[in-house]
Order: C-alpha cells, then sequence, then structure tokens
C-alpha cells in the first residue's frame, strides 16, 4: 500500500474523490465496523443532509467521520485535504504555503496558509520517547523574521535553538554504545533528534531541554559549554573543540542544524519568531519519519491518535527500510473492515459508495 503512495499522483489515484477519503476516514475511526460513541450500536445510516455523518439506528446520536480530526467542520474538499497532507509529508522539504497553493490550485493565500498552518499543528512526532544512548547536543542561532510577511528582511541573532541527535551505530542499525570519555565515534549514523528555541544559553534552559528529551544515564556529547555539567542523571562527554571546526566532533547535530537553517530559508525565506515552535516540530516530524514519509499523512491529517505509532527502531531493526512494517498492518484491517462493515450493517444504500 505505502508503495503506491509514492507519488502525488499514485495518491491522488488512490483517493480520487470524496467518497474515497470519507470510507478511509470511516475505516480509520471504526475499524471493526460502526459502533456508536452515545450507545455502542453497531447499526446507522449515512445522512443524505450532513456530509460523512452517520446516525445511529439505536439512539439516533449523529457522529461524523471527520469528528476529532482536523478536518472537521471543514469547508475544504476532503481531498483537499488529504492531497495537502500528503505533500507536507512527503516533499522532503515540505511545503510552504505558497508552494501547497500552486500545487493544488487553491483559491487564496490565505486558504492555503490556514490548510498548511492547520496541517502543520498535527506535525508533532508521535514517538515522543526520550532519545538515549549516546547523544550529541549543540546549539545554534538561526535567523529569523519580525514579522509573517515573506519579503520582510531577515535579522539575525537572537533566536536560539538547542538540538540533540542520537548517535547510531552504522554497523548494527542500533543505538551507539558508550565510549571512554573523549574517545572517537567512527562509522555512525543519526538518529532520532529533537530541537527547541530556548530563551539563553544559561544552565537551566539547557538542562531543562535535556531532562524533557534525552533518557536519564545518556551519554552527552558536547561542545564543553559551561552550561552542560551539573546533571548528575547524565554522563557528560565533552569535547574541547578550541579552533577545530565545530562539525568534526559533533558531526550529527551540525549537520541537522545545517538541514534546518537550509530549509528554513529554502522552503519558509526564514522563520516567523512567532511560530518557531510549529516549525521546529515540522522539522522534527520529517527528520524523524524520513525512511518511511509516504505512512506519515494520516499523522498530517491527525488521526494518528487511533495507532501504534512506527518507531524509529521498527524501521532501522530491519535492513531494509523499505520494508515498513506499519502499512501491512493498515492492510490487514483494511480487509478486515471491509467485511466488518458488511456485517455490521451499515444498512442505507450510499454507504456502499461512500
Ligand atoms: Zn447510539
Amino acid at each position: 500500500m505505502a508503495r503506491k503512495y509514492a507519488s502525488l499522483l499514485e495518491f491522488q489515484r488512490r483517493f480520487p474523490d470524496e467518497a474515497s477519503c470519507a470510507l478511509f476516514l470511516f475505516e480509520r475511526r471504526w475499524p471493526e465496523g460502526f459502533a456508536c460513541p452515545e450507545c455502542g450500536g453497531t447499526r446507522s445510516c449515512l445522512l443524505k443532509s450532513r456530509a460523512y455523518t452517520y446516525e445511529c439506528i439505536a439512539c439516533g446520536r449523529q457522529t461524523s467521520v471527520t469528528a476529532g480530526t482536523i478536518l472537521h467542520r471543514t469547508k475544504l474538499p476532503l481531498t483537499t485535504w488529504f492531497w495537502a497532507a500528503h505533500l507536507m509529508a512527503t516533499h522532503s522539504n515540505g511545503m510552504s504555503a505558497q508552494q501547497l497553493m500552486g500545487q493544488l490550485d487553491l483559491g487564496s493565500y490565505k486558504t492555503a496558509w490556514l490548510l498548511a498552518q492547520k496541517l502543520r499543528r498535527s506535525m508533532i512526532d508521535p514517538n515522543r520517547d526520550p532519545l538515549e544512548g549516546v547523544v550529541e547536543v549543540d546549539q545554534t542561532e538561526m535567523p529569523f523574521r519580525a514579522a509573517a510577511d515573506p519579503d520582510s528582511p531577515l535579522k539575525t541573532g537572537k533566536l536560539l535553538i538547542i538540538g540533540a541527535v542520537e548517535v547510531i551505530d552504522r554497523a548494527t542499525g542500533k543505538a551507539q554504545k558508550p565510549k571512554a570519555l573523549g574517545q572517537k565515534y567512527l562509522d555512525t549514523l543519526s538518529g532520532r533528534i529533537r530541537l527547541t528555541a530556548i530563551p539563553s544559553n544559561h544552565a537551566p534552559h539547557i538542562h531543562a531541554f535535556i531532562k524533557a528529551n534525552i533518557a536519564p544515564g545518556a551519554t552527552l556529547v558536547t561542545d564543553g559549554h559551561a552550561s552542560y555539567p551539573g546533571i548528575a542523571e547524565y554522563r557528560h562527554d565533552p569535547r574541547v573543540i578550541g579552533n577545530m571546526a565545530a562539525h568534526i566532533p559533533l558531526k550529527w547535530i551540525h549537520r541537522v542544524f545545517a538541514l534546518l537553517k537550509r530549509w528554513s530559508l529554502g522552503t519558509y525565506h526564514g522563520l516567523h519568531r512567532q511560530h518557531i515552535d510549529a516549525y521546529l516540530n515540522e522539522f522534527v516530524f520529517r527528520y524523524n519519519r524520513r525512511f518511511y514519509r509516504h505512512v506519515s499523512f494520516e499523522t498530517v491529517l491527525g488521526l494518528a491518535a487511533h495507532s501504534a505509532p512506527v518507531s524509529y527502531w521498527d524501521i532501522t531493526g530491519k535492513q531494509n527500510p523499505s520494508k515498513e512494517a506499519a502499512p501491512v498492518r493498515q492492510n490487514v484491517r483494511r480487509r478486515k473492515t471491509a467485511s466488518g462493515m458488511r456485517q455490521d450493517g451499515v444498512e442505507h444504500a450510499d454507504a456502499e459508495e461512500t
């Protein structure tokens, strides 16, 4: 299933119209067939008066397939949401409102902007387990825009970002085992990341970020900034960088920062200070799912709450990252649901088409 979604065209073939999107939402909401949230009744009819809404035969409660998702009460077609979510999730750099408007022939920039903002709010990595093992931590400064206007000039300086990245052993694909302090980590990959804007690089801000994002016991590889020591639960492995380029001992976090800066300038022409957390969440979300972007559209649509997130380890545990586990599970459920719907008797004739 996932492979078929790889391109926008394939995605659009899978979700060509409102009915196919609504059916998908129905199956996500009721994988075992309709169940009334009020009385648990399993018999329903599809309303003609309200789009995508089912009425319980037993108690009359009406439930929309979009309830509890960001699509609820939308005036835009479901296809627009689905296609926009696919673009946001799969495009390696994400999509600005401007790009979304062009790709989907949206009528106005305002519509595109609101759509992008709503989708972006869902882009919080659902797999928030703390980073583990050997973790590079560092800070960087980002240019930012004071105004939302993309043409307003960039100001450089005050926006301070702290980031962390797991170091992965390339040979095993698993967390790098800690070595003696100061010893080099060679032949590694980057794992999951976290990024946060902090008001200053004073110790309390840095310690709060570390505690919120990194599991106790981890080895923190840093540039030896004075704010890092003093957290008892972590093993601190400072690298004295001096005149050496900082990207040598802190290779992965510096690569993440470089990607973040290129992305913010390329896609957004600089980040708007007010929305910095949403932008960072989006970047982290996309980075941490970079091996399976095409299955992320459901998360972007706000549908992930019902499903167990696919973890980084689910993917890297297999040698071939293209053999994802999640789409297989979805396929199984899809088949179950198709028969379940018939057995549970979604009675209205329209249901077959929806
Ligand atoms: Zn009911």
